[in-house]
């Protein structure tokens, strides 16, 4: 007899599914070491309760290396109003790296209580260019619990990773929303500010009907998933509806002449601050692809 789950935990060559009822503690058959194919977090599998074997993956919706978890249905990325400041370089840069990858973004604008009145025209200003592109924006704060009741729905039946530099208020914003997993808390909080050099298992957290992946998320935001500079625009999604009307097809927005996303900079229909971010991407990634 088989069943079927997801893969919520993997720890030393154990792989913890879960099914409607309960977790089974199970190891994989060997045709996974031979195929070089071996079940992730996140995967949905076919397995044998009483043998306690994986017998098969499911096709997934896709997979991360760093960190290695299956059927990401979106990323979590927390910015913080105030201390730290809200930080649009870093927002672009995992905005692109989330692009490539291909899964779907929700900023999160954390720690509202903090910023004073004015300072908070600036901030709705920069946020206000990322609702205008199509992303999804909430703010919330862990202390006041503002925004909280908007944050649940969002991650309901969904596998989401959490990403944002330490100290933006990850582990208090999961456990603001998720106060039974109180005796874990502490587990959370230490394993979302793990540094990237100690080794990390990694495990769904059973978090307001969904789960979020216990690991600092997107820890590397070098634009690895990305070929070639020439790409970069692909993942800045208020280039898009311009981009066609450049001239020269293949234009990469950086010297060329009639370039509709430079004409669209001056105009103010794309923000400046979006494309000098473009500008430092792309010649990153043009210098590292020169380096080999
Ligand atoms: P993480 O490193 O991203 O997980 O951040 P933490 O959740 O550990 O929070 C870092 C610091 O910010 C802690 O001192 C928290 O008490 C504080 N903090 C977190 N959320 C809020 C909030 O909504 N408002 C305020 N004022 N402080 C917060
Ligand atoms: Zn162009």
């Amino acid at each position: 007899m088989t069943t079927e789950g997801k893969i919520i935990k993997a720890l030393s060559g154990f792989y913890y599914v879960q099914t409607d009822t309960q977790v089974y503690q199970c190891k994989a058959r060997g045709l996974f070491r031979k195929t070089g194919e071996s079940p992730l977090v996140g995967d949905q599998v076919v397995f044998a309760p009483v043998d306690e074997m994986v017998l098969e993956i499911k096709p997934r919706k896709n997979a991360l290396v760093r960190p290695p978890i299956a059927n990401i249905d979106q990323a979590l990325l927390v910015f913080s109003a105030r201390q730290p400041d809200f930080q649009t370089t870093l927002l672009d840069r995992f905005l692109v790296v989330i692009e490539a990858y291909d899964i779907e973004p929700i900023i999160c604008v954390s720690k509202t209580d903090l910023p004073n009145e004015e300072d908070i025209a600036p901030l709705k200003n920069q946020v206000n260019v990322y609702e205008q592109m199509g992303y999804q924006v909430m703010w919330t704060s862990a202390e006041t619990k503002n925004g909280l009741d908007h944050f649940l729905p969002l991650i309901q039946d969904k596998i989401s990773v959490v990403a944002g530099q330490s100290g933006v208020g990850k582990s208090s914003l999961l456990n603001a929303v998720a106060p039974e997993l109180s005796l874990k808390t502490d587990e959370i909080s230490r394993s979302l500010g793990r540094g990237k050099h100690t080794t990390r298992h990694v495990e769904l957290l059973p978090v307001g009907g969904g789960w979020i992946a216990d690991t600092p998320g997107f820890s590397s935001l070098d634009f690895d998933a990305i070929a070639s500079a020439e790409e970069l625009s692909q993942y800045f999604i208020d280039f898009h509806p311009i981009m066609a009307d450049c001239r020269f097809r293949g234009c990469t927005h950086m010297k060329e002449p009639k370039c509709a996303v430079k004409a669209a900079v001056e105009h103010g229909d794309i923000a400046d601050f979006r494309y000098k971010h473009y500008q430092q991407f792309f010649e990153e990634i043009k210098d590292r692809k020169e380096r080999y």
